[in-house]
Protein backbone atom coordinates (compact mmCIF):
# COMPACT_ATOMS: atom_id res chain seq x y z
CA UNK A 1 0.00 0.00 0.00
CA UNK A 2 0.95 3.51 -1.17
CA UNK A 3 2.11 5.68 2.22
CA UNK A 4 0.41 8.93 2.68
CA UNK A 5 3.58 11.82 2.23
CA UNK A 6 4.01 14.45 4.88
CA UNK A 7 1.58 16.85 3.57
CA UNK A 8 3.31 19.55 5.88
CA UNK A 9 6.72 18.32 4.15
CA UNK A 10 5.14 18.90 1.07
CA UNK A 11 3.58 22.68 1.46
CA UNK A 12 7.54 23.85 2.51
CA UNK A 13 8.50 23.61 -1.04
CA UNK A 14 5.18 25.99 -1.89
CA UNK A 15 6.13 28.16 0.45
CA UNK A 16 9.24 29.01 -0.46
CA UNK A 17 8.07 29.63 -4.05
CA UNK A 18 5.64 32.28 -1.96
CA UNK A 19 8.64 33.47 -0.35
CA UNK A 20 10.76 33.89 -4.00
CA UNK A 21 7.43 35.62 -5.40
CA UNK A 22 7.79 38.07 -2.88
CA UNK A 23 11.34 38.63 -3.02
CA UNK A 24 10.93 39.55 -7.00
CA UNK A 25 8.00 41.76 -5.87
CA UNK A 26 5.15 39.71 -6.48
CA UNK A 27 2.29 37.83 -5.24
CA UNK A 28 3.38 35.56 -2.35
CA UNK A 29 1.75 32.55 -3.95
CA UNK A 30 3.25 29.38 -4.31
CA UNK A 31 2.53 25.91 -5.35
CA UNK A 32 3.97 21.92 -6.07
CA UNK A 33 2.84 19.53 -8.12
CA UNK A 34 3.74 16.00 -6.57
CA UNK A 35 3.22 12.03 -7.37
CA UNK A 36 1.33 10.34 -5.41
CA UNK A 37 4.46 8.86 -3.66
CA UNK A 38 5.60 12.44 -2.79
CA UNK A 39 8.35 13.16 -5.88
CA UNK A 40 8.44 16.55 -6.84
CA UNK A 41 7.22 16.90 -10.35
CA UNK A 42 6.93 20.87 -11.01
CA UNK A 43 6.67 24.01 -8.96
CA UNK A 44 5.86 27.94 -9.34
CA UNK A 45 4.55 30.61 -8.18
CA UNK A 46 2.30 33.51 -9.27
CA UNK A 47 3.85 35.87 -11.69
CA UNK A 48 1.12 38.22 -13.09
CA UNK A 49 3.40 41.28 -11.67
CA UNK A 50 6.72 39.99 -12.81
CA UNK A 51 5.66 39.13 -16.15
CA UNK A 52 2.45 41.53 -16.43
CA UNK A 53 0.42 37.87 -17.11
CA UNK A 54 -2.64 37.34 -14.79
CA UNK A 55 -2.76 33.72 -16.48
CA UNK A 56 0.45 32.60 -14.10
CA UNK A 57 -1.10 31.35 -10.99
CA UNK A 58 1.04 29.46 -8.54
CA UNK A 59 -0.77 26.30 -9.39
CA UNK A 60 -0.28 26.64 -13.61
CA UNK A 61 2.81 27.74 -12.75
CA UNK A 62 3.74 24.35 -11.02
CA UNK A 63 1.15 22.46 -13.68
CA UNK A 64 3.05 23.63 -16.68
CA UNK A 65 6.65 23.39 -14.84
CA UNK A 66 5.82 19.82 -13.99
CA UNK A 67 5.64 19.24 -18.19
CA UNK A 68 3.28 15.92 -19.41
CA UNK A 69 1.84 13.77 -17.17
CA UNK A 70 0.21 10.65 -18.77
CA UNK A 71 -2.15 11.00 -15.51
CA UNK A 72 -2.95 12.75 -12.83
CA UNK A 73 -5.47 10.86 -10.80
CA UNK A 74 -2.62 10.11 -8.18
CA UNK A 75 -1.10 13.72 -7.93
CA UNK A 76 -1.10 16.08 -5.70
CA UNK A 77 -0.97 19.70 -6.18
CA UNK A 78 0.33 21.42 -3.33
CA UNK A 79 -0.49 25.13 -3.28
CA UNK A 80 -0.55 27.84 0.01
CA UNK A 81 -3.84 29.30 -0.70
CA UNK A 82 -6.74 27.80 -1.53
CA UNK A 83 -7.21 27.69 -5.57
CA UNK A 84 -9.11 30.43 -7.32
CA UNK A 85 -11.88 28.91 -9.59
CA UNK A 86 -9.40 29.17 -12.54
CA UNK A 87 -7.00 26.61 -10.56
CA UNK A 88 -9.67 24.41 -9.34
CA UNK A 89 -11.00 24.18 -12.83
CA UNK A 90 -7.81 23.22 -14.22
CA UNK A 91 -7.71 20.75 -10.93
CA UNK A 92 -11.21 19.01 -12.70
CA UNK A 93 -9.90 19.07 -16.47
CA UNK A 94 -6.83 17.13 -15.02
CA UNK A 95 -8.36 15.23 -12.55
CA UNK A 96 -6.06 16.00 -10.40
CA UNK A 97 -6.94 13.67 -7.39
CA UNK A 98 -5.46 15.46 -4.54
CA UNK A 99 -5.37 19.12 -3.41
CA UNK A 100 -3.24 20.10 -0.25
CA UNK A 101 -4.00 23.94 0.66
CA UNK A 102 -1.50 25.93 3.41
CA UNK A 103 -5.09 28.12 4.00
CA UNK A 104 -8.31 29.55 2.84
CA UNK A 105 -8.89 32.18 5.62
CA UNK A 106 -7.62 34.88 3.52
CA UNK A 107 -9.64 33.03 0.37
CA UNK A 108 -11.87 30.05 0.16
CA UNK A 109 -11.70 29.76 -3.46
CA UNK A 110 -13.17 26.53 -4.87
CA UNK A 111 -12.57 24.31 -2.45
CA UNK A 112 -16.53 23.18 -1.51
CA UNK A 113 -16.89 22.97 -4.84
CA UNK A 114 -14.11 20.30 -5.79
CA UNK A 115 -15.05 18.73 -3.06
CA UNK A 116 -18.60 18.19 -3.77
CA UNK A 117 -16.54 16.25 -7.43
CA UNK A 118 -14.20 14.29 -5.52
CA UNK A 119 -11.46 15.92 -5.01
CA UNK A 120 -9.85 14.99 -1.63
CA UNK A 121 -9.08 18.61 -0.28
CA UNK A 122 -6.86 18.46 2.93
CA UNK A 123 -6.67 22.14 4.23
CA UNK A 124 -3.59 22.55 6.43
CA UNK A 125 -4.49 25.83 7.99
CA UNK A 126 -0.77 26.41 8.10
CA UNK A 127 -0.14 30.00 10.36
CA UNK A 128 2.80 30.88 8.06
CA UNK A 129 0.65 30.69 5.07
CA UNK A 130 -2.34 33.04 6.35
CA UNK A 131 0.72 35.31 7.75
CA UNK A 132 2.47 35.51 4.62
CA UNK A 133 -0.63 36.53 2.38
CA UNK A 134 -2.67 37.90 4.54
CA UNK A 135 0.31 40.69 5.02
CA UNK A 136 0.99 40.75 2.37
CA UNK A 137 -3.29 42.00 0.73
CA UNK A 138 -3.46 44.09 4.01
CA UNK A 139 -0.44 46.31 2.31
CA UNK A 140 -1.84 45.87 -1.59
CA UNK A 141 -5.38 45.40 -1.40
CA UNK A 142 -5.80 46.87 -4.83
CA UNK A 143 -3.22 44.00 -6.82
CA UNK A 144 -5.40 41.62 -4.84
CA UNK A 145 -8.17 42.43 -6.17
CA UNK A 146 -7.20 42.43 -9.33
CA UNK A 147 -5.76 38.95 -8.69
CA UNK A 148 -9.09 37.48 -7.98
CA UNK A 149 -10.81 39.33 -10.36
CA UNK A 150 -13.06 41.81 -7.96
CA UNK A 151 -13.59 45.26 -9.29
ZN1 LIG B 1 -5.54 30.47 -9.39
Amino acid sequence: MLETPDYRALLATAVDEARRGLAEGGIPIGAALYAGDGRLLGCGHNRRVQEDDPSVHGETDAFRKAGRQRSYRSTIMVTTLAPCWYCSGLVRQFNIGTVVVGESVNFRGGIDWLREHGVRVVDLADPECIELLGGWIAGHPQLWNEDIGED
